[in-house]
């Protein structure tokens, strides 16, 4: 007997939301700027904000972007903006995590590894959908270009909110950028360019539970942990506001 490979599909008409717990766009930012070193920092008023004009900013930057599954076009509108991109082979782990894609400035370049690629492929198997290669390479390439576009056209994200303050050492004050915004801008942007109806962020998540072998009740309890934990800033931001 010889089964029929399924058809591949683009990446916005599978329906991941269906198939996984669900996490709201604005918890999703919060995981992000968790790991900023200026995050401890940063007072309940000022997160909601932080997170709402950086995922914003991402939003409105894509708004004249609707990928339209040509991914040629796509690499000539990169090349013509000033980067090169490389397709690297060898694997993107570094330490214990990994790496799907990166942008430098000095030549600019994106670097896509074919490792990320292969890992979402199997993701995607594993949920019972084979997604076009064009999709995936693209939900790397519009990460990285965002950031191009940052450094070039757009502004920094970070640069749009103030400087956090950081430690006064006699009458100095130092103050520090929050630099984890230009990621949540990244992925906003990414979602809103490719017509997706979850978060890129979204799918790191899970791509990472699920290699460490958790199950959905797990991550769908892991995800409620994060929601609350989310409640409980906005409530603290709405009882200071009062
Ligand atoms: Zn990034």
């Amino acid at each position: 007997m010889t089964s029929v490979p399924p058809r591949s599909r683009r990446l916005s008409s599978i329906p991941l939301d269906n198939l996984w717990p669900h996490l709201p766009h604005a918890v999703l930012a919060l995981t992000e700027l968790e790991q900023d070193e200026m995050y401890p920092l940063l007072t309940a008023t000022a997160i909601p904000r932080y997170l709402e004009e950086a995922t914003a900013f991402g939003r409105e930057a894509a708004t004249n972007e609707s990928d339209d599954g040509d991914l040629t076009r796509l690499f000539n509108r990169i090349i013509q903006s000033g980067v090169r991109v490389r397709l690297i082979e060898q694997n993107g782990a570094k330490g214990n995590g990994w790496i799907r894609a990166q942008y430098h400035r000095k030549p600019p370049t994106i670097d896509v590894y074919r490792s990320s690629m292969e890992q979402l492929e199997q993701f995607f198997a594993k949920c019972g959908y084979r997604v076009a290669e064009e999709d995936l390479i693209a939900l790397h390439l519009y990460h990285e270009w965002f950031h191009h576009l940052e450094s070039t056209r757009l502004g920094r994200t970070d640069y749009r909110l103030p400087k956090v303050r950081k430690k006064k050492w006699g009458p100095l004050v130092f103050r520090q950028r929050v630099y984890r915004l230009r990621e949540i801008a990244a992925h906003a942007f990414t979602q809103e360019a490719m017509g997706l109806t979850w978060s890129p962020l979204w799918l790191d998540h899970l791509l990472l539970l699920t290699e460490k072998g958790w199950t959905k009740s797990q991550i769908r309890e892991h995800f409620q942990f994060l929601h609350q934990k989310y409640q409980k800033i906005t409530e603290s931001d709405r009882e200071a506001r009062t």
